[in-house]
C-alpha cells in the first residue's frame, strides 16, 4: 500500500493506469483468488483519486484493496461462497468499507473463501478453491484464502479478512503474508456477514506489517452500529517501529507441542532469536488451558453458527427453493439445496450442543473453559510483553488433502484460536520457509487494544528481516 502511494507520489504514476494495470492482472490470473471483480467501481474511484490526490496526502487515495466476499458492498453481490445468497446484493457498505472509500481507497472486488468462512482451505466455496501462490497444487489456506493469495500475487496492494478462529493468521502464513486478527471489539463488524459474533473480527492482510497498520488504523474504531465496539481511544501504531530492547517476550511450551511439523518449528524459533538479537527479552512460559482451544471452539464457533445462520431461510436474502407445496417444504428445500456439507455440519453440531439436556454439558462447561484460557493470557501478559509461537502446526498442503477428515482439518486451528477466545490482538509475519520453499508464518500475541506493539514489532522484525519481501 505505502509502495502504491510512493508510486502515485514520487513518481507521478496515475491511479488511472495503475488501477487499469491491476484489473487486466486479475484477468489473466489462474488462481481462482476472487470471486467477483468491479472494474468499472474500481475505474471509477481511480478516476477520482486523479482528482484527490492533487489536494490531499492520504496515502490510502487510490490504493487498491480487495474484501473478502463475507463483508458487504453496497451494489456489489455478496456471496459468502454460497449458493444460498445467489442473487444477494447488499444495499449498503459495511462500515469498514464505508470508511476506506471515505479515504479514496479502490476498492477492487470480492474475494473467495470457504462457505460462511467455515473451514481452512477455500475448498468449501461454491466456486471452488483458490490457488496457493507458491504452488498451485496446495491451498492457500482459509478461509480468508482468495485475500491471502490477491495479496501475495499483488493483485490489490492490501486487502481486508475475517478471523473467528485464524481465517486472517492461517492463509496470512500459508501465503507468505503479513496478516492481523485485531481485538475483538476494536474493528465494527457492521456489515460483515455472522459467522460466530463473540469471536469474528475484521482485520488487514498485506504484504508488510507497515501496511498492516496503515489498513488497520484506517478501519479500526468505535462504531454504533455494531455494540460490542468498544469506544475507547485508540494507539495509533508508530510507522517507525518499536525498540525492542528489553522487551519481554513469552514463549510458551504449550505451542511447541506434539503435531507441529519440526520444520516449521525450526523456523519460528529462528524467527524469535532475530527478535532476541533486537534485544528482546525471551522466556518459557505455561498457557496450561490453550490445550482445549479446538473443543471449545467448535462448540462455541458452531452453536452461534446455528444461530446465526438461522436468517436464510428463503424469504429475507437470496436464493429460494423454487416448487415447495408449502412454507415447511420451503425452508427445508432452501436450506437443504443452499447450505453446502461443511455448513450444514456446523448448523447440526451447533444445534446439538445448544439443545435441551446438552447445553449444560457442552456449551456451559465450553463458555467456562474459555474463561480460563483468557486467565492464562492475563497471568502471561503480568510477566511478559508479547508472545510468540508459531501461526500454524504446518505449511500449505494439497488441495483435497485431508478433505475426508474434518477433525484433522479443525486441529490445525489449535495456535490460532486461543487468540478469537480470549478476545486478544495477533498477528502473523513471514519468519523463513519450509524445504520445500514453501513460507511459515510467526504469530505474534499482545494483551486487549495493543495493535501498536504487535504491528511495532513487526515492522522492526520485518525491518532487519527479509522473509516478507521474497515473492512466489
Ligand atoms: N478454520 C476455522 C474454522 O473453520 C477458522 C474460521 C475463521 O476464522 N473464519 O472455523
Amino acid at each position: 500500500m505505502l509502495a502504491t502511494a510512493r508510486k502515485y507520489r514520487k513518481s507521478g504514476k496515475s491511479p488511472v493506469d495503475e488501477i487499469e494495470e491491476i484489473l487486466e492482472r486479475i484477468r489473466t490470473d489462474t488462481h481462482n483468488a476472487f470471486i467477483t471483480v468491479d472494474e468499472q467501481g474500481a475505474l471509477e474511484s481511480a478516476r477520482q483519486a486523479e482528482k484527490l490526490i492533487e489536494s490531499s496526502d492520504d496515502p490510502l487515495i487510490g490504493v487498491p484493496i480487495a474484501v473478502k466476499d463475507n463483508i458487504c458492498t453496497k451494489d456489489i453481490r455478496t456471496t459468502c461462497a454460497s449458493n444460498i445468497l445467489t442473487g444477494f446484493t447488499p444495499t449498503y457498505d459495511a462500515t469498514v468499507v464505508e470508511k476506506l472509500k471515505r479515504r479514496g481507497a479502490v476498492i477492487l472486488g470480492k474475494t473467495n473463501l470457504d462457505e460462511f468462512a467455515m473451514g481452512s482451505t477455500t475448498t468449501t466455496s461454491n466456486i471452488g478453491p483458490s490457488l496457493n501462490p507458491w504452488d498451485p497444487g496446495r491451498t492457500p489456506g482459509g478461509s480468508s484464502g482468495g485475500s491471502a493469495a490477491a495479496v501475495a500475487l499483488n493483485l490489490c496492494a492490501g486487502a481486508l479478512g475475517s478471523d473467528t478462529g485464524g481465517s486472517i493468521r492461517m492463509p496470512a502464513s500459508f501465503c507468505g503474508i503479513t496478516g492481523l486478527k485485531p481485538t475483538y471489539g476494536s474493528v465494527s463488524r457492521y456489515g460483515l456477514v455472522a459467522f460466530a459474533s463473540s469471536l469474528d473480527q475484521i482485520g488487514p492482510m498485506t504484504s508488510s506489517a507497515r501496511d498492516a497498520a496503515l489498513l488497520f488504523d484506517a478501519v479500526k474504531g468505535h462504531d454504533p452500529l455494531d455494540s460490542t465496539s468498544v469506544p475507547q481511544e485508540y494507539l495509533p501504531t508508530d510507522l517507525d517501529g518499536l525498540d525492542l530492547d528489553g522487551m519481554r517476550i513469552g514463549v510458551p511450551d504449550d505451542f511447541f507441542a506434539e503435531g507441529l511439523n519440526p520444520e516449521v518449528e525450526q523456523a519460528v524459533r529462528f524467527g524469535i532469536s532475530i527478535l532476541e538479537n533486537l534485544g528482546a527479552k525471551v522466556r518459557r512460559i505455561r498457557l496450561p488451558h490453550i490445550r482445549y482451544g479446538v473443543a471449545v471452539y467448535y462448540i462455541i464457533a458452531t452453536a452461534e453458527a446455528s444461530s446465526n445462520l438461522a436468517r436464510y431461510d428463503g424469504v429475507r436474502y437470496g436464493s429460494r427453493a423454487p416448487h415447495a407445496e408449502d412454507l415447511v417444504e420451503m425452508y427445508l428445500e432452501t436450506r437443504s439445496k443452499g447450505f453446502g456439507a461443511e455448513v450444514k455440519r456446523r448448523i447440526m453440531l451447533g444445534t446439538y450442543v445448544l439443545s435441551a439436556g446438552y447445553y449444560e454439558a457442552y456449551y456451559k462447561k465450553a463458555s467456562e473453559v474459555r474463561s480460563l484460557i483468557a486467565s492464562d493470557f492475563d497471568e502471561a501478559f503480568a510477566e511478559c510483553d508479547l508472545i510468540a509461537g508459531p501461526a500454524s502446526p504446518v505449511t500449505a498442503f494439497g488441495l483435497g488433502e485431508m478433505a475426508d477428515n474434518p477433525l484433522s482439518i479443525y486441529l490445525l486451528d489449535i495456535y490460532t484460536i486461543p487468540a478469537n477466545l480470549a478476545g486478544l490482538p495477533a498477528l502473523s509475519i513471514p519468519c523463513g520457509f519450509d524445504t520445500e520453499g514453501l513460507p511459515v508464518g510467526m504469530q505474534l500475541m499482545a494483551p486487549c487494544f495493543r495493535e501498536d506493539l504487535l504491528l511495532g514489532a513487526g515492522i522492526s522484525f520485518q525491518d532487519h528481516t527479509k522473509f516478507h519481501q521474497v515473492k512466489p
